[in-house]
């Protein structure tokens, strides 16, 4: 007997990455430090202490202190996921039945129209207008969950706080705001220590960007006692495994390299700012400087695809959407070769 895929999966393709062995990897917003800058020893010693014999703590609880003192948030409002990507997963599962109308903003992470699909809502996604996430788009409809990351990706603008929570307050959507760029962002921009002022606000972070530990697949959703409660009942018992629990325990714990490690990254990512200002300014209607709150820039640029296959030959490799490209900030010499190439490409002499 033939086996029907089912509508909501027969047209999904599956998550493609750019692979191949480039030496400059700008392109999926990873941190540019090693886990030596981080603190090698600390991970070893904390890897050395797991029971692999056993379940990891089912709570992470452990971790989601470390989380919480870091963020100087309370520990029992914070659940650890395999990622926020597992998270996003569990949120939409959990709080949505099928046919609720999910909003997203478009461009935006992928991933949310996606488990909004499988969930089997209707997905709606509304245009940006110059770039700009307009949440007053979402008002006139009845939805049952909003999610947009702010800092946003890809534009690396930041939606004012204020905005945010007039939104939440006027809507009865749950609204899942993904702040895995807040770390790199200006004060005072986050909602993370006001989530139990609304019935109906999930914020999301992950180790994967600030910590610069991708590999170890960390996220944290943070809300009040009443969704935590019903997150942690739909949660796969084990979601977060020993190794990564250890580990990012040690990390959060050692919040003087943790903040060196993101200071770091965000002095790499003014630097490349200050220098995309000069490039538009010699290149003017061929480049714009979109935004650089988070660690990566986004930039409007008439021949995107060319910009990216120039780099490409030369090793580099960025993130190209139509007219634009999104540049994550790497290391001091992995930005510096950037910039020669693009110098090159766009002529005139480096200021
Ligand atoms: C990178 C990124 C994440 C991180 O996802 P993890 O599963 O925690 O690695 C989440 N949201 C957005 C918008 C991102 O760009």
């Amino acid at each position: 007997m033939p086996f029907f895929l089912n509508a909501k999966v027969r047209d999904l393709e599956p998550y493609e990455p750019i692979t191949g062995d480039f030496p400059i990897r700008l392109d999926v917003n990873e941190s540019f430090l090693s886990p030596d800058s981080i603190s090698f020893e600390a991970i070893i010693r904390a890897v050395e202490g797991v029971a692999f014999n056993r379940y990891p703590d089912h709570a992470a609880r452990d971790l989601c202190a470390a989380f919480a003192e870091y963020y100087s948030i309370k520990p029992e409002l914070v659940t650890a996921g395999n990622g926020s990507d597992e998270l996003l997963s569990v949120i939409l599962n959990a709080f949505t039945q099928q046919d609720d109308k999910v909003i997203t903003f478009t461009p935006d992470f992928s991933m949310y129209g996606i488990y909004a699909k499988l969930a089997g809502c209707d997905h709606i996604a509304f245009e940006k207008k110059d770039y700009k996430l307009d949440l007053t788009a979402a008002q006139g409809v009845r939805a049952r969950a909003v999610l947009f990351s702010n800092p946003n990706n890809p534009t690396s603008l930041v939606v004012p706080a204020e905005e945010i929570r007039r939104f939440v307050k006027s809507t009865n959507a749950l609204v899942v705001l993904d702040e895995a760029y807040m770390d790199f962002a200006a004060e005072g921009q986050s909602l993370l220590h006001e989530v139990e002022e609304y019935e109906n606000l999930i914020v999301l972070r992950t180790a994967s960007k600030a910590l610069g530990m991708a590999a170890i697949r960390l996220g944290f959703a943070v809300t009040n006692s009443r969704l935590t409660k019903a997150l942690q009942a739909v949660k796969s018992p084990y979601n977060v495994n020993a190794v990564s629990q250890a580990i990012g325990t040690a990390l959060y714990r050692d919040k003087k390299r943790v903040k060196q490690g993101i200071e770091l990254i965000r002095s790499q990512r003014d630097r490349l700012a200050e220098y995309f200002t000069i490039l538009c300014r010699q290149a003017p209607g061929r480049l714009e400087l979109i935004g650089s709150e988070a660690n990566f820039l986004f930039v409007k640029c008439k021949d995107a695809q060319k910009v990216t296959d120039f780099l490409k030959k030369r090793g580099i490799i960025i993130r190209q959407f139509g007219e634009t490209l999104r540049i994550t900030a790497g290391s001091e010499d992995e930005n510096s070769a950037l910039l020669n190439a693009l110098q090159e490409y766009f002529g005139g002499r480096r200021q």
